[in-house]
């Protein structure tokens, strides 16, 4: 008998054990619209055409694989904090930003998990809900506490910006508010500019601390600056922030697992001791980053041209998604005759759809249709394309009704 035997076995991701789940169906029908990854107009995964440049850069060159700094690739983090708050931001130049190269964006949260669970001890997390599923695990795992904000209304398929700004100025002072930078997961819901600025002046005013989370920079609206302006606006005012960011999205890295967390805080002297803790925490977990995919953001933001390719693909990314969701508005509107309303799917942004099948709805669309999708009724128009919009929108409404 094992020793191993009080193990119990755990349940799958609901995530990526849809991805399992869909490998394993043998239908020619089947989709895979769980994971929000990005795939072509012939449903296949797809690496940049500026990534594989600045590999062939990176080969010619006969970079060496020696161990990174704890804190990872300096060129790779001076970068990303450009990328973020814009190359000639205040808190840049006075050198009050700590950044360090996480394990992409779960990683990056993660060591945020793990700095707020040492310095701010006690301290309540507020998660918007619904959320993407592994920021509970993330705060879990790190001993932190957390509590959900409302964010979404089933109702009107928006933002429920009263319940959201109720819950954050009844949460105690000196909470932490995690936002999602832009792109809402799973909901495709952000607030507007407006709304951004109450949700500031309310933080502010409770001295909570925002933590963003930013995993699809460029990746929502096609513009990078645009996508940061939420973060950038809490900056400009001088509030302290902290931002994990992701590259898995917007420059199709999900495997190199390059991303970082930023401190945005308000003196040189207190970001170097943030930079030093948050090194000491990274060290006994994994010691240091890998190499590949911060050379290959080094390189891509670090050359004017491979710059403006990028861009240019990311835009092409964006482009195609909400083709798709076009076409996906328009299947659903012609088919259904009830009357309902779909505009809420032209209205969402980013790489999902919120359709608000509830997870008996959800099954009917894995069970009988062969769809594959998170049971929150998230699907990835990512992982859509033209020719297979008729096909979902016939299942959308077969197991709404
Ligand atoms: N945050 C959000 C909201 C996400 O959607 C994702 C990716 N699904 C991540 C963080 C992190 O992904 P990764 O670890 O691949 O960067």
């Amino acid at each position: 008998v094992s020793r191993f035997e009080q193990v119990t076995m755990a349940p799958a991701d609901p995530i990526l054990g849809v991805s399992e789940a869909f490998k394993r169906d043998e239908s020619e029908k089947k989709l895979n619209l769980g994971v929000g990854a990005y795939r072509t107009e012939d449903l296949q995964p797809m690496v940049l055409e500026v990534v594989k440049k600045a590999e062939r850069k990176m080969l010619e060159s006969g970079e060496n694989k020696e161990y990174l700094p704890i804190e990872g690739l300096a060129a790779f983090n001076k970068a990303t904090a450009e990328l973020l708050l814009g190359a000639d931001n205040a808190a840049i130049k006075e050198n009050r930003v700590a950044t360090i190269q996480g394990l992409s964006g779960t990683g990056s949260l993660r060591l945020g998990a793990a700095f707020i669970q040492r310095y701010f001890p006690g301290t309540t997390v507020y998660i918007s809900n619904p959320t993407w599923g592994n920021h509970m695990n993330i705060f879990n795992d790190a001993g932190v506490p957390w509590k959900h904000y409302r964010y979404f209304d089933p109702k009107t398929v928006g933002l429920d910006f009263e319940g959201m700004m109720a819950d954050i100025e009844n949460a105690p002072d000196g909470s932490i508010m995690l936002l999602h930078g832009c792109a809402h997961n799973p909901t495709g819901v952000d607030p507007t500019p407006e709304q951004w600025e109450k949700i500031a002046d309310l933080i502010e005013k409770k001295n909570h601390m925002a933590f963003f989370d930013v995993a699809y920079q460029g990746f929502a609206s096609g513009s990078l600056d645009q996508d940061a302006s939420s973060v950038r606006r809490f900056v400009e005012r001088g509030m302290e922030v902290l931002v994990a960011q992701s590259y898995s999205k917007n420059l199709g890295l999900y495997a190199e697992r390059i991303g970082a967390i930023n401190a945005v805080v308000s003196s040189a002297d207190a970001a170097a001791r943030v930079r030093s803790q948050l090194k000491r925490i990274a060290r006994p977990m994994y010691s240091n980053p890998p190499c590949h995919g911060a050379r290959i953001v080094a390189n891509v933001v670090g050359d004017a041209k491979m710059f403006d390719e990028w861009r240019a693909e990311m835009q092409e990314m964006a482009g195609r998604i909400k083709t798709v969701r076009q076409r996906l508005f328009d299947e659903l509107s012609s088919k259904d005759k009830s009357g309902k309303d779909w505009s809420f799917v032209l209205k969402q942004i980013g790489m999902f759809s919120f359709t608000g099948l509830n997870k008996a709805q959800s099954d009917n669309m894995t069970n009988k249709w062969h769809i594959y999708m998170t049971k929150d009724g998230r699907i990835s128009l990512a992982g859509l394309n033209l020719a297979k919009c008729e096909y979902l929108a016939d299942a959308i409404i077969d197991s709404y009704y």
